[in-house]
């Protein structure tokens, strides 16, 4: 029995801990035999079986959520004309200026790897004359981006976001309900998240703010890191980001944003704010919070998990599962008939650790599709039929599990027993023969010799006394 935690769980938002991407060991293998063995590139990661369970939930919960909130499935391809990119998110960005996985193709094509997906929305919309359908146009998309970063925890070269997008409306009904899918996706998967949010307007409330930052902060430029110092110049609202202990008493009392909002921008933005209310999506207002890149006006947000503080939650600096905004000029910058718009996106990488860290310190059990029973053969007429009847029994929408490289009866059962099924059906030379298969009750080892052709039906019947309680 483990020993249950006596420490009192302060709510806290932690960094999430994530493995330590390794530096150049991805490239040297153990070899098993005398040849090279390949192993990883830089800052890739291979999704192992293990981790399948949480996977599979979040693409399911993200179905689920995209057909409830009626959202059409929006794939665009991994590779775009580089330019796209360099357009929508902007020079001067991170992402456009240090992370692109930018190449030629043999016809000497500018084309890059996606590193996020909004662009190719934007640029799929317009290019599928969307506008003349009903807005708003509300897609959703889930898949591998690209982003050439320094490998850390918790930044990968290659990772998986999925996303959501409404285009077409301004209402801010709109951001809310993004917000709320947001919440709703990591509620359904068993994570408490806070959405930290703030509005920095349009580009001309921005333009001024910008001019009083940079103000500020060259008045105070002598306590600043030398990053901070390139982004006074380059993209003071970076400034706003920067995570160096030496800039943070210089980042509380930095001017905000909100000062600068005109009425319609302040008005967008606590109507967000009500609905949030309204339907009890916890936010907190981060007045600090710019995201990375230029297309964004009016509301921005980002997600967090909320844990408990526990001895092994180690502080990393990339937290944050997901985040969006509005971007309402986009469309029309990227050659669209004018389109406000509002999307975000979330980290699958990150997301599973956050789930999977906060189940292992709640001491839970991540719930996964249970099998229905365990299929254990004895010989090879048997291994044979058993095959035939799994596949039927599968077909007819039963999870059957097996493992035909066991040959003892024990090490099978042991199996069985170990997955939680509730019955084992056992095949012997007998059985074959007869026409039969035992059914054994896992829980009290009652076993029943029962015709193969009653099987399904009655296999059926026995797991209907889970009704409800299996998934
Ligand atoms: P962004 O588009 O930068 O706002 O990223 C949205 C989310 O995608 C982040 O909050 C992360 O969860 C995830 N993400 C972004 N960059 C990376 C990366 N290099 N490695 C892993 N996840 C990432």
């Amino acid at each position: 029995m483990p020993k249950q935690k006596t420490k009192v769980v302060k709510k806290k938002i932690v960094k999430i801990k994530t493995d330590k991407t390794k530096s150049r060991a991805e490239s040297s293998a153990p070899s098993a035999g005398g040849k090279k063995a390949y192993s990883l590139l830089r800052g890739m990661h291979d999704i192992l079986p293990k981790e399948e369970k949480y996977w599979k939930s979040a693409y399911h919960t993200a179905e689920n959520l995209a057909e409830h909130f009626q959202f059409g499935r929006l794939e665009t391809p991994i590779l775009e004309e580089a330019g796209l990119f360099v357009r929508s998110i902007g020079k001067g960005t991170d992402v456009v200026d240090k992370e692109m996985y930018i190449f030629e193709d043999r016809d000497s094509n500018k084309v890059a790897l996606r590193p996020e997906d909004t662009a190719s929305v934007v640029r799929a919309y317009i290019m599928h004359g969307m506008w003349n359908m009903v807005q708003p146009v509300k897609m959703w998309y889930w898949g591998p981006m690209f982003r050439y970063d320094r490998p850390q925890a918790g930044r990968f070269r290659q990772f998986n976001q999925v996303g959501f997008e409404i285009l077409g409306d301004a209402d801010p009904v709109q951001d809310a309900e993004l917000i709320l899918i947001a919440h709703n996706f990591y509620k359904d998967l068993g994570l408490p998240v806070e959405i930290y949010i703030n509005s920095i307007g349009v580009p001309e409330e921005r333009q001024k703010y910008k001019t009083a930052l940079v103000e500020y902060y060259r008045s105070k430029r002598s306590y600043l890191c030398d990053d901070c110092k390139q982004r006074l110049n380059k993209n003071p609202l970076r400034l706003l980001d920067c995570k160096q202990e030496r800039c943070q008493p210089v980042k509380e009392e930095a001017p905000q944003i909100i000062s600068w909002l005109e009425e319609e921008s302040k008005n967008h933005f606590m109507k967000v704010l009500e609905y949030l209310d309204e339907l009890a999506v916890p936010y907190v207002l981060k007045p600090t919070l710019v995201r990375g890149l230029d297309y964004y006006t009016r509301t921005v947000f980002e997600v967090y998990p909320v844990m408990g503080e526990t001895e092994d939650a180690t502080l990393g600096s990339q937290t944050a599962l997901g985040g969006g905004g509005r971007y309402d000029l986009l469309v029309e910058e990227m050659g669209g008939k004018p389109a406000p718009a509002v999307g975000f996106s979330l980290g699958i990488e990150r997301s599973v650790t956050a789930v999977k860290q906060y189940f292992d310190t709640k001491q839970l059990k991540f719930p996964v599709q249970q099998v229905d029973a365990f299929m254990a053969q004895l010989g090879d007429q048997a291994r044979r039929r058993a095959l035939k009847t799994m596949n039927e029994l599968r077909a007819s929408g039963l999870k059957i599990a097996y493992n035909f490289s066991k040959g003892s009866l024990k090490g099978q059962l042991e199996m069985a027993n170990s997955l939680q099924v509730p019955y084992a059906l056992i095949l012997g030379q007998k059985e074959v023969q007869d026409g039969t298969i035992i059914i054994r009750d896992m829980e009290s080892g009652v076993q029943e010799i029962v015709d193969q052709k009653k099987l399904e039906n009655l296999l059926k019947k026995k797991l209907s006394r889970f009704d409800g309680e299996r998934k």
